[in-house]
Protein backbone atom coordinates (compact mmCIF):
# COMPACT_ATOMS: atom_id res chain seq x y z
CA UNK A 1 0.00 0.00 0.00
CA UNK A 2 1.74 3.50 -0.76
CA UNK A 3 2.64 4.55 2.14
CA UNK A 4 0.53 8.34 1.52
CA UNK A 5 -2.65 6.83 1.58
CA UNK A 6 -1.99 4.50 4.93
CA UNK A 7 -4.02 5.74 7.88
CA UNK A 8 -1.82 7.23 10.55
CA UNK A 9 -1.39 4.88 13.05
CA UNK A 10 -2.72 1.76 11.68
CA UNK A 11 -5.43 0.86 9.11
CA UNK A 12 -8.27 -1.33 9.05
CA UNK A 13 -6.41 -3.61 6.78
CA UNK A 14 -3.04 -4.21 8.74
CA UNK A 15 -5.07 -4.17 12.11
CA UNK A 16 -7.15 -7.03 10.85
CA UNK A 17 -3.73 -8.71 9.38
CA UNK A 18 -2.51 -7.68 13.02
CA UNK A 19 -5.34 -9.56 14.73
CA UNK A 20 -5.04 -12.74 12.14
CA UNK A 21 -1.57 -12.83 12.73
CA UNK A 22 -2.18 -12.80 17.00
CA UNK A 23 -5.08 -15.68 16.32
CA UNK A 24 -3.16 -17.98 13.97
CA UNK A 25 -0.36 -17.61 16.51
CA UNK A 26 -2.71 -19.26 19.07
CA UNK A 27 -2.73 -22.29 17.11
CA UNK A 28 0.74 -22.89 15.58
CA UNK A 29 4.07 -21.45 17.58
CA UNK A 30 4.17 -18.63 18.90
CA UNK A 31 5.67 -15.71 17.01
CA UNK A 32 8.52 -13.70 18.83
CA UNK A 33 7.48 -10.22 19.74
CA UNK A 34 9.25 -7.51 17.53
CA UNK A 35 10.52 -4.67 20.27
CA UNK A 36 10.94 -1.18 19.69
CA UNK A 37 15.15 -0.73 19.78
CA UNK A 38 17.39 2.69 20.73
CA UNK A 39 20.95 3.66 19.95
CA UNK A 40 22.10 5.59 22.55
CA UNK A 41 25.68 5.36 22.32
CA UNK A 42 25.63 9.33 22.01
CA UNK A 43 24.04 9.90 24.93
CA UNK A 44 25.30 10.39 27.98
CA UNK A 45 22.19 10.60 30.56
CA UNK A 46 20.40 8.19 32.60
CA UNK A 47 17.56 9.76 32.47
CA UNK A 48 17.18 9.48 28.79
CA UNK A 49 17.87 5.68 29.16
CA UNK A 50 15.48 5.35 31.95
CA UNK A 51 12.38 7.69 30.45
CA UNK A 52 13.11 5.01 27.10
CA UNK A 53 12.36 2.03 29.18
CA UNK A 54 8.97 3.42 31.01
CA UNK A 55 7.41 3.41 27.53
CA UNK A 56 9.15 0.30 26.55
CA UNK A 57 11.65 0.98 24.45
CA UNK A 58 14.60 -2.06 24.55
CA UNK A 59 18.19 0.29 24.56
CA UNK A 60 20.47 -2.06 22.63
CA UNK A 61 23.82 -2.97 23.62
CA UNK A 62 26.97 -1.84 22.65
CA UNK A 63 27.82 -5.52 20.99
CA UNK A 64 24.32 -5.72 19.53
CA UNK A 65 24.23 -2.57 17.62
CA UNK A 66 26.27 -3.56 14.63
CA UNK A 67 23.82 -6.61 14.02
CA UNK A 68 20.56 -4.76 14.62
CA UNK A 69 19.43 -1.32 13.29
CA UNK A 70 17.52 0.92 15.72
CA UNK A 71 14.53 2.11 15.81
CA UNK A 72 15.50 5.31 17.46
CA UNK A 73 18.39 7.38 17.64
CA UNK A 74 19.27 9.78 20.57
CA UNK A 75 21.85 12.19 20.21
CA UNK A 76 22.75 14.71 22.95
CA UNK A 77 24.67 17.03 20.62
CA UNK A 78 24.10 18.18 16.77
CA UNK A 79 23.81 15.32 14.25
CA UNK A 80 25.90 14.98 10.91
CA UNK A 81 24.01 15.84 7.71
CA UNK A 82 24.60 12.27 6.25
CA UNK A 83 23.11 10.51 9.19
CA UNK A 84 19.72 12.25 8.65
CA UNK A 85 20.14 10.85 4.57
CA UNK A 86 20.93 7.66 6.06
CA UNK A 87 17.47 6.98 8.01
CA UNK A 88 15.41 5.10 6.60
CA UNK A 89 11.45 5.70 7.21
CA UNK A 90 10.72 3.68 10.08
CA UNK A 91 13.44 5.04 11.81
CA UNK A 92 13.64 8.08 14.38
CA UNK A 93 16.21 10.78 15.51
CA UNK A 94 15.67 13.00 17.62
CA UNK A 95 17.38 16.03 16.47
CA UNK A 96 16.13 18.70 12.63
CA UNK A 97 18.39 19.74 10.38
CA UNK A 98 19.25 23.25 10.52
CA UNK A 99 17.45 23.76 13.55
CA UNK A 100 21.06 25.87 14.81
CA UNK A 101 18.95 28.84 13.13
CA UNK A 102 17.30 29.74 16.05
CA UNK A 103 19.85 27.44 18.63
CA UNK A 104 23.08 29.66 18.15
CA UNK A 105 22.56 32.91 19.66
CA UNK A 106 24.32 34.45 16.28
CA UNK A 107 21.88 32.71 14.21
CA UNK A 108 18.68 33.69 16.47
CA UNK A 109 19.57 37.54 16.39
CA UNK A 110 20.43 37.56 12.43
CA UNK A 111 17.03 35.77 11.77
CA UNK A 112 15.05 37.53 14.58
CA UNK A 113 16.36 40.82 12.80
CA UNK A 114 14.69 40.02 9.59
CA UNK A 115 11.47 39.09 11.02
CA UNK A 116 11.64 42.35 13.07
CA UNK A 117 12.25 44.32 9.83
CA UNK A 118 9.26 42.96 7.99
CA UNK A 119 6.66 42.28 11.03
CA UNK A 120 7.76 44.82 13.66
CA UNK A 121 4.77 44.06 16.08
CA UNK A 122 4.77 40.34 15.84
CA UNK A 123 8.34 40.15 16.61
CA UNK A 124 9.74 41.93 19.12
CA UNK A 125 10.44 39.41 22.01
CA UNK A 126 14.03 39.06 21.31
CA UNK A 127 16.06 41.97 23.30
CA UNK A 128 17.74 44.17 20.80
CA UNK A 129 21.05 42.05 19.33
CA UNK A 130 24.15 43.52 17.35
CA UNK A 131 26.50 40.45 16.17
CA UNK A 132 30.20 41.16 16.92
CA UNK A 133 32.09 42.41 15.37
CA UNK A 134 30.21 43.07 12.08
CA UNK A 135 27.47 44.91 13.98
CA UNK A 136 29.84 46.54 16.66
CA UNK A 137 29.66 50.12 15.19
CA UNK A 138 25.79 49.99 15.09
CA UNK A 139 26.33 48.88 18.79
CA UNK A 140 28.04 52.35 19.40
CA UNK A 141 25.98 54.08 17.28
CA UNK A 142 22.69 53.23 19.59
CA UNK A 143 24.79 53.51 22.84
CA UNK A 144 25.81 57.25 21.87
CA UNK A 145 21.89 58.01 20.63
CA UNK A 146 20.43 57.01 24.26
CA UNK A 147 22.50 59.30 25.89
CA UNK A 148 22.09 62.15 23.64
CA UNK A 149 18.21 61.32 22.86
CA UNK A 150 16.98 59.70 25.56
CA UNK A 151 18.98 60.79 28.33
CA UNK A 152 19.00 56.66 29.42
CA UNK A 153 22.07 54.62 29.87
CA UNK A 154 21.36 50.96 28.68
CA UNK A 155 23.29 48.08 30.55
CA UNK A 156 24.59 45.72 28.11
CA UNK A 157 25.05 41.44 28.03
CA UNK A 158 28.00 40.52 25.63
CA UNK A 159 27.91 36.45 25.11
CA UNK A 160 30.01 33.99 23.09
CA UNK A 161 27.52 33.25 19.81
CA UNK A 162 27.92 29.70 20.43
CA UNK A 163 28.05 29.34 24.08
CA UNK A 164 25.94 28.00 26.95
CA UNK A 165 25.82 27.56 30.58
CA UNK A 166 26.37 31.34 31.41
CA UNK A 167 30.29 30.69 30.37
CA UNK A 168 32.15 33.72 29.00
CA UNK A 169 29.22 36.44 29.60
CA UNK A 170 30.03 40.03 30.59
CA UNK A 171 27.58 43.05 31.39
CA UNK A 172 28.93 46.70 30.90
CA UNK A 173 27.22 49.84 31.73
CA UNK A 174 29.70 51.43 29.15
CA UNK A 175 29.44 50.08 25.62
CA UNK A 176 32.50 51.56 24.50
CA UNK A 177 34.32 49.10 27.17
CA UNK A 178 32.98 46.18 24.93
CA UNK A 179 35.86 44.67 22.62
CA UNK A 180 34.57 43.60 19.24
CA UNK A 181 35.38 40.01 19.61
CA UNK A 182 34.86 37.19 17.20
CA UNK A 183 31.70 34.91 17.97
CA UNK A 184 29.92 37.06 20.26
CA UNK A 185 26.87 38.59 20.29
CA UNK A 186 26.04 42.02 22.47
CA UNK A 187 22.41 42.31 23.87
CA UNK A 188 20.31 45.02 25.72
CA UNK A 189 20.22 44.04 29.08
CA UNK A 190 16.99 43.82 30.11
CA UNK A 191 16.97 45.45 33.51
CA UNK A 192 13.48 45.49 34.98
CA UNK A 193 13.14 41.87 35.62
CA UNK A 194 10.06 40.24 37.65
CA UNK A 195 11.26 39.44 40.84
CA UNK A 196 10.80 36.18 43.08
CA UNK A 197 11.20 36.94 46.58
CA UNK A 198 13.99 40.12 45.44
CA UNK A 199 15.88 37.69 42.97
CA UNK A 200 15.71 37.69 39.08
CA UNK A 201 14.19 34.39 37.66
CA UNK A 202 14.03 32.69 34.12
CA UNK A 203 11.90 29.79 32.87
CA UNK A 204 12.66 26.61 30.93
CA UNK A 205 10.18 25.43 28.84
CA UNK A 206 10.42 22.58 26.56
CA UNK A 207 8.77 22.62 23.01
CA UNK A 208 8.09 19.08 20.86
CA UNK A 209 8.39 19.64 17.24
CA UNK A 210 7.44 16.35 15.89
CA UNK A 211 6.80 16.98 12.01
CA UNK A 212 8.28 20.06 9.70
CA UNK A 213 6.40 18.89 6.60
CA UNK A 214 4.14 20.22 7.52
CA UNK A 215 4.81 21.84 11.03
CA UNK A 216 3.46 20.31 14.12
CA UNK A 217 4.46 21.48 17.56
CA UNK A 218 3.70 21.34 21.42
CA UNK A 219 4.39 22.74 24.66
CA UNK A 220 5.03 21.28 27.83
CA UNK A 221 2.42 22.95 30.45
CA UNK A 222 5.29 22.68 33.05
CA UNK A 223 9.31 23.22 33.23
CA UNK A 224 11.62 24.78 35.81
CA UNK A 225 11.98 28.15 37.33
CA UNK A 226 15.54 28.77 37.89
CA UNK A 227 15.80 31.84 40.42
CA UNK A 228 19.43 33.87 41.09
CA UNK A 229 21.39 33.57 44.20
CA UNK A 230 21.48 37.00 45.83
CA UNK A 231 18.96 39.29 45.52
CA UNK A 232 18.69 41.79 42.39
CA UNK A 233 19.87 45.27 42.40
CA UNK A 234 19.57 47.72 39.22
CA UNK A 235 22.72 47.35 37.25
CA UNK A 236 25.73 49.47 38.74
CA UNK A 237 29.24 49.95 37.37
CA UNK A 238 29.66 47.98 41.00
CA UNK A 239 27.95 45.25 40.73
CA UNK A 240 28.84 44.00 36.71
CA UNK A 241 30.22 41.32 37.85
CA UNK A 242 28.26 39.85 40.18
CA UNK A 243 27.09 36.93 38.35
CA UNK A 244 24.98 34.97 41.22
CA UNK A 245 23.11 38.41 40.95
CA UNK A 246 22.46 38.94 37.46
CA UNK A 247 22.78 35.35 36.14
CA UNK A 248 20.05 32.85 36.01
CA UNK A 249 21.87 29.53 35.47
CA UNK A 250 21.64 26.80 37.25
CA UNK A 251 25.54 26.02 36.62
CA UNK A 252 26.51 29.07 37.83
CA UNK A 253 24.26 29.41 40.88
CA UNK A 254 24.96 25.94 41.82
CA UNK A 255 28.14 27.38 42.63
CA UNK A 256 26.96 29.70 44.83
CA UNK A 257 27.01 28.34 49.07
CA UNK A 258 23.52 30.26 48.97
CA UNK A 259 22.29 27.75 46.32
CA UNK A 260 18.55 26.29 48.09
CA UNK A 261 17.61 22.89 47.42
CA UNK A 262 14.20 22.17 48.78
CA UNK A 263 11.89 19.27 48.41
CA UNK A 264 9.30 21.25 47.84
CA UNK A 265 8.85 22.36 44.00
CA UNK A 266 7.51 26.19 45.26
CA UNK A 267 10.48 27.00 47.06
CA UNK A 268 14.25 27.40 46.73
CA UNK A 269 16.34 28.15 43.83
CA UNK A 270 15.18 25.75 41.54
CA UNK A 271 11.20 25.35 40.83
CA UNK A 272 8.44 24.34 38.68
CA UNK A 273 6.93 26.74 36.23
CA UNK A 274 3.39 25.48 37.61
CA UNK A 275 4.13 26.36 41.04
CA UNK A 276 5.10 29.87 40.16
CA UNK A 277 1.98 30.54 37.52
CA UNK A 278 -0.38 29.18 41.08
CA UNK A 279 1.92 31.86 42.66
CA UNK A 280 0.87 34.86 40.09
CA UNK A 281 -2.40 33.53 40.04
CA UNK A 282 -2.67 34.20 43.71
CA UNK A 283 -0.92 37.07 43.72
CA UNK A 284 -3.63 38.79 41.13
CA UNK A 285 -1.55 38.48 37.81
CA UNK A 286 -3.35 37.39 34.40
CA UNK A 287 -1.53 34.35 34.12
CA UNK A 288 -4.05 32.95 31.25
CA UNK A 289 -2.56 35.85 29.44
CA UNK A 290 1.13 35.36 30.42
CA UNK A 291 0.42 32.10 29.35
CA UNK A 292 -0.91 32.81 25.93
CA UNK A 293 2.18 35.24 25.19
CA UNK A 294 4.56 32.26 25.71
CA UNK A 295 3.03 30.27 23.76
CA UNK A 296 2.27 32.92 20.91
CA UNK A 297 6.31 33.44 21.24
CA UNK A 298 7.76 29.80 20.96
CA UNK A 299 5.27 29.16 18.05
CA UNK A 300 6.84 32.51 15.96
CA UNK A 301 10.31 31.31 16.91
CA UNK A 302 9.51 27.91 15.30
CA UNK A 303 7.71 29.95 12.54
CA UNK A 304 11.20 31.54 11.92
CA UNK A 305 13.07 28.39 11.77
CA UNK A 306 10.41 26.65 9.96
CA UNK A 307 11.16 27.26 5.79
CA UNK A 308 15.08 26.82 7.14
CA UNK A 309 14.39 22.98 8.66
CA UNK A 310 11.88 21.91 5.77
CA UNK A 311 14.36 22.97 3.30
CA UNK A 312 17.10 21.00 4.63
CA UNK A 313 15.04 17.87 5.80
CA UNK A 314 13.87 18.46 2.21
CA UNK A 315 16.75 18.07 0.77
CA UNK A 316 18.41 15.19 2.78
CA UNK A 317 15.13 12.90 2.28
CA UNK A 318 14.49 13.63 -1.93
CA UNK A 319 11.88 10.22 -1.77
CA UNK A 320 9.73 11.89 1.16
CA UNK A 321 6.65 12.67 0.57
CA UNK A 322 4.78 15.51 2.02
CA UNK A 323 2.33 14.43 5.20
CA UNK A 324 4.55 11.37 5.75
CA UNK A 325 5.49 10.05 9.02
CA UNK A 326 8.32 12.27 9.89
CA UNK A 327 11.90 10.53 10.66
CA UNK A 328 12.84 13.63 12.75
CA UNK A 329 11.81 14.61 16.08
CA UNK A 330 13.28 17.03 18.36
CA UNK A 331 12.93 18.53 22.13
CA UNK A 332 13.70 22.69 22.34
CA UNK A 333 14.66 23.92 25.94
CA UNK A 334 13.25 27.83 25.62
CA UNK A 335 15.04 30.08 27.88
CA UNK A 336 12.35 32.76 28.85
CA UNK A 337 13.01 36.41 30.75
CA UNK A 338 9.64 37.78 32.35
CA UNK A 339 10.01 41.89 33.06
CA UNK A 340 8.17 43.51 35.61
CA UNK A 341 4.73 43.91 33.14
CA UNK A 342 5.48 39.60 32.79
CA UNK A 343 5.95 39.95 29.44
CA UNK A 344 8.01 37.15 28.07
CA UNK A 345 11.28 37.69 26.25
CA UNK A 346 13.22 34.87 24.52
CA UNK A 347 16.49 34.66 25.54
CA UNK A 348 17.73 31.40 23.71
CA UNK A 349 17.10 28.02 22.04
CA UNK A 350 18.95 25.05 23.18
CA UNK A 351 18.66 21.92 20.97
CA UNK A 352 20.49 20.04 23.40
CA UNK A 353 18.78 21.39 26.66
CA UNK A 354 20.12 19.27 29.92
CA UNK A 355 18.83 16.14 30.86
CA UNK A 356 20.46 15.78 33.80
CA UNK A 357 18.43 14.57 36.61
CA UNK A 358 20.40 16.11 39.79
CA UNK A 359 17.81 16.59 41.97
CA UNK A 360 14.05 15.68 42.12
CA UNK A 361 12.24 17.91 40.31
CA UNK A 362 14.57 17.85 36.85
CA UNK A 363 14.11 13.85 37.27
CA UNK A 364 10.10 14.67 37.43
CA UNK A 365 9.61 17.04 34.88
CA UNK A 366 12.49 16.33 32.14
CA UNK A 367 11.27 12.53 32.64
CA UNK A 368 8.28 13.91 32.17
CA UNK A 369 9.29 15.79 29.37
CA UNK A 370 10.93 12.66 27.53
CA UNK A 371 8.20 10.12 28.10
CA UNK A 372 5.35 12.41 26.98
CA UNK A 373 7.45 13.22 23.94
CA UNK A 374 8.19 9.56 23.19
CA UNK A 375 4.63 8.49 23.47
CA UNK A 376 3.89 11.93 20.60
CA UNK A 377 6.05 11.02 18.38
CA UNK A 378 4.43 6.87 18.42
CA UNK A 379 6.97 4.85 17.10
CA UNK A 380 5.50 1.42 16.23
CA UNK A 381 7.15 -1.94 15.51
CA UNK A 382 4.55 -2.22 12.92
CA UNK A 383 6.44 0.88 10.73
CA UNK A 384 9.57 -1.49 10.08
CA UNK A 385 7.26 -4.09 8.33
CA UNK A 386 5.03 -1.30 6.74
CA UNK A 387 7.98 0.46 5.53
CA UNK A 388 9.48 -2.50 3.65
CA UNK A 389 5.76 -3.65 1.82
CA UNK A 390 5.48 0.36 1.10
CA UNK A 391 9.08 -0.36 -0.37
CA UNK A 392 7.93 -2.92 -2.64
CA UNK A 393 4.42 -1.36 -3.58
CA UNK A 394 6.03 1.58 -4.85
CA UNK A 395 8.96 -0.45 -6.55
CA UNK A 396 5.89 -2.19 -8.44
CA UNK A 397 4.07 0.50 -8.84
CA UNK A 398 7.53 2.36 -11.02
CA UNK A 399 7.46 -0.72 -13.23
CA UNK A 400 3.91 -0.77 -14.07
CA UNK A 401 3.92 2.94 -14.47
CA UNK A 402 3.64 3.88 -18.00
CA UNK A 403 6.71 5.35 -19.48
CA UNK A 404 7.14 9.59 -19.80
CA UNK A 405 6.87 8.96 -23.58
CA UNK A 406 3.53 6.97 -23.41
CA UNK A 407 2.51 10.02 -20.74
CA UNK A 408 3.11 13.02 -23.25
CA UNK A 409 -0.38 14.02 -24.37
CA UNK A 410 0.56 15.17 -27.82
CA UNK A 411 -0.31 11.88 -29.52
CA UNK A 412 -3.45 11.39 -28.05
CA UNK A 413 -6.84 11.87 -29.67
CA UNK A 414 -8.72 14.72 -27.84
CA UNK A 415 -10.84 12.47 -26.10
CA UNK A 416 -8.19 10.73 -24.72
CA UNK A 417 -6.31 13.82 -23.83
CA UNK A 418 -8.93 15.09 -21.24
CA UNK A 419 -9.34 11.49 -20.19
CA UNK A 420 -5.41 11.57 -18.93
CA UNK A 421 -5.96 15.08 -17.68
CA UNK A 422 -9.04 13.47 -15.99
CA UNK A 423 -7.40 10.76 -14.23
CA UNK A 424 -4.64 13.10 -13.16
CA UNK A 425 -6.48 15.63 -11.38
CA UNK A 426 -8.39 12.43 -9.43
CA UNK A 427 -5.47 11.25 -8.90
CA UNK A 428 -4.16 14.57 -6.89
CA UNK A 429 -7.43 14.52 -5.46
CA UNK A 430 -7.13 11.25 -4.24
CA UNK A 431 -3.78 12.19 -3.10
CA UNK A 432 -4.89 15.11 -1.15
CA UNK A 433 -7.66 13.23 0.54
CA UNK A 434 -5.19 10.56 1.54
CA UNK A 435 -3.23 13.57 3.73
CA UNK A 436 -6.56 15.26 4.85
CA UNK A 437 -7.20 11.61 6.62
CA UNK A 438 -3.47 10.94 7.54
CA UNK A 439 -3.54 14.11 9.34
CA UNK A 440 -7.33 13.51 10.93
CA UNK A 441 -6.16 10.30 12.41
CA UNK A 442 -2.72 11.98 13.68
CA UNK A 443 -4.78 14.32 15.58
CA UNK A 444 -6.85 12.15 17.00
CA UNK A 445 -4.02 10.02 18.48
CA UNK A 446 -2.16 12.88 19.43
CA UNK A 447 -5.02 14.58 21.40
CA UNK A 448 -5.50 11.02 23.18
CA UNK A 449 -1.86 10.95 23.98
CA UNK A 450 -0.79 14.38 24.87
CA UNK A 451 0.27 13.66 28.38
CA UNK A 452 1.50 16.96 29.40
CA UNK A 453 1.91 18.61 26.48
CA UNK A 454 -0.73 21.16 24.78
CA UNK A 455 -0.89 21.62 21.16
CA UNK A 456 0.53 24.91 20.39
CA UNK A 457 0.49 24.53 15.91
CA UNK A 458 -1.44 24.12 14.47
CA UNK A 459 -3.09 25.30 16.85
CA UNK A 460 -7.50 25.20 17.20
CA UNK A 461 -8.30 29.07 16.56
CA UNK A 462 -8.75 29.99 13.14
CA UNK A 463 -7.58 33.58 13.66
CA UNK A 464 -4.71 32.75 15.12
CA UNK A 465 -4.28 29.87 12.27
CA UNK A 466 -4.56 32.79 9.75
CA UNK A 467 -2.08 35.14 11.81
CA UNK A 468 0.38 32.34 11.80
CA UNK A 469 0.22 31.11 7.62
CA UNK A 470 0.80 34.81 6.93
CA UNK A 471 3.70 35.23 9.17
CA UNK A 472 4.53 31.79 7.80
CA UNK A 473 4.29 33.30 4.26
CA UNK A 474 6.44 35.73 5.10
CA UNK A 475 9.05 33.96 6.92
CA UNK A 476 9.57 31.70 3.65
CA UNK A 477 9.65 34.65 1.74
CA UNK A 478 12.50 36.07 3.30
CA UNK A 479 14.27 33.24 4.19
CA UNK A 480 14.24 31.38 1.05
CA UNK A 481 13.37 33.78 -1.64
CA UNK A 482 12.60 32.55 -5.10
CA UNK A 483 14.95 29.81 -4.71
CA UNK A 484 12.43 27.80 -3.62
CA UNK A 485 8.92 29.00 -5.05
CA UNK A 486 7.17 25.93 -6.11
CA UNK A 487 7.76 24.26 -2.64
CA UNK A 488 6.88 27.46 -0.73
CA UNK A 489 3.61 27.69 -2.67
CA UNK A 490 2.73 24.53 -2.19
CA UNK A 491 3.26 24.33 1.61
CA UNK A 492 1.94 27.87 2.49
CA UNK A 493 -1.05 26.16 -0.07
CA UNK A 494 -1.15 23.69 2.83
CA UNK A 495 -1.51 26.07 5.76
CA UNK A 496 -4.32 27.99 3.85
CA UNK A 497 -6.24 25.09 3.14
CA UNK A 498 -5.92 23.85 6.74
CA UNK A 499 -7.44 27.20 7.91
CA UNK A 500 -10.50 26.81 6.02
CA UNK A 501 -11.30 22.89 7.29
CA UNK A 502 -11.33 24.57 10.80
P1 LIG B 1 23.84 30.75 28.18
O1 LIG B 1 23.53 30.01 26.93
O2 LIG B 1 25.31 30.86 28.41
O3 LIG B 1 23.06 30.27 29.36
P2 LIG B 1 21.94 32.96 28.06
O4 LIG B 1 21.69 33.81 26.89
O5 LIG B 1 20.89 31.96 28.40
O6 LIG B 1 23.37 32.25 27.90
O7 LIG B 1 22.18 33.88 29.30
C1 LIG B 1 22.48 33.40 30.58
C2 LIG B 1 21.70 34.17 31.65
O8 LIG B 1 21.99 35.56 31.56
C3 LIG B 1 20.20 34.07 31.45
O9 LIG B 1 19.69 32.93 32.07
C4 LIG B 1 19.72 35.35 32.08
O10 LIG B 1 19.58 35.23 33.46
C5 LIG B 1 20.84 36.34 31.79
N1 LIG B 1 20.57 37.11 30.56
C6 LIG B 1 20.95 36.78 29.31
N2 LIG B 1 20.59 37.72 28.41
C7 LIG B 1 19.96 38.67 29.11
C8 LIG B 1 19.36 39.91 28.76
N3 LIG B 1 19.36 40.36 27.49
N4 LIG B 1 18.79 40.65 29.74
C9 LIG B 1 18.81 40.22 31.02
N5 LIG B 1 19.36 39.07 31.41
C10 LIG B 1 19.94 38.29 30.48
Amino acid sequence: MDERFSVFPITEEEETQERTSRQDSGSKKKKKKTCITANVTNCKYDLVRSSLEAVNIFILKEESISLQAAYLFWFDSVVPMEKFQEMKAYQRINHFPSMGEICRKDYLARNMAKMHRARPTEFNFVPRSWILPSEYNLLQVYAQDCRKKKRKFPTFIQKPANGAMGNGIQLFRNAEKIQPCEQTIVQEYLDKPLLLDGYKIDLRLYCLVTHCDPLRAFLYKDGLVRLSTEKYVNPTEQNMDQMFMHLTNYSVNKQNEKFERHSDYDRGSKRSIKSLLIYLKNSGYDTATLWRNICDLVVKTLIVVSPHILHSYRMCRPGQAPHSDSVCFEILGFDIFLDRKLKPWLLEVNRAPSFGGDEKIDRDIKGGVIRDALRLVNIRASDKKRNLANQKAEAQRRLLRPSQSRLSTGNLSTSAQRRFIINRRKEELKEKLGWVRKEAAREEYEDANLGGYARIFPCHDRTQRERYTSLLSDAFQLFLQSKSAPFQKNIIDHYRAHNHCG
